[in-house]
């Protein structure tokens, strides 16, 4: 999951009501990507998100801090969750502490998180928005292709590194592919050894806080 920041934009407004009118700045901001899974979205597949939910917090409804962009999937498995006692992209680092595979499979990384209670923190930001849901899982819905969207991303990238490697395409279509594509995390894993590319990634998904 991408590390996002916002503080690097100053916006508009800091209040907007309706919330959605944050929409188009949200997307300026960090990215036509949900903030959770990573897929791309047009303006109308995505929506401004509350990061705290703004039915237990009514006073942060319209408060630019308090927004994400989540999508159609995300947003309502998160629901009223709570966010405390879990990593978060907007807090930590979030791409590493887990594993994307071929499968379009997250998973949590424990070889780097090596006490249970920073697993437990980073499995709850898996299940605040359901982001190990594949076929298998109980609450898996055909309608969610977050897994085989995010699959097909990394073998995406799998079939460019070679190329790459080769030099037989830059690294200017090596991001064109992974912003038209999205899920960052599965490019940033694919060409981990590729630092060139990698360095760009970073500074040309915006919002990105490494
Ligand atoms: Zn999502």
């Amino acid at each position: 999951m991408r590390p996002i920041t916002k503080s690097r934009f100053k916006p508009v407004s800091y209040v907007y009501n309706p919330h959605g009118d944050a929409k188009d700045e949200l997307i300026d901001t960090i990215g036509g990507y949900c903030s959770y899974c990573e897929r791309p979205g047009y303006s109308s597949a995505l929506d401004v998100e509350h990061i705290r939910d703004k039915d237990t917090h009514p006073q942060r409804k319209h408060l630019w801090r308090n927004f994400l962009i989540g999508c159609k999937n995300c947003n309502p498995v998160k629901s009223t969750k709570s966010i405390l006692n879990m990593y978060f992209p907007t807090v930590n680092n979030t791409f590493e502490i887990f594993i994307y595979d071929q499968l379009g499979q997250v998973t949590v990384n424990t070889a780097l998180l090596t006490t249970n209670a920073e697993r437990d923190r980073a499995q709850m930001l898996i299940d605040l928005v359901g982001l190990d849901r594949r076929p298998g899982h109980p609450q898996f819905s055909k309608k969610d292709k977050r897994w085989s969207d995010r699959k097909d991303a990394y073998l995406l990238a799998e079939k460019y590194l070679p190329k790459y490697k080769a030099g037989d395409i830059d690294v200017d279509t090596i991001i064109d592919l992974a912003k038209a594509k999205g899920f960052w995390s599965a490019w940033m894993t694919v060409f981990s050894t590729e630092h060139h590319v990698t360095s760009r990634l970073i500074q040309d998904f915006p919002g990105t806080r490494l």
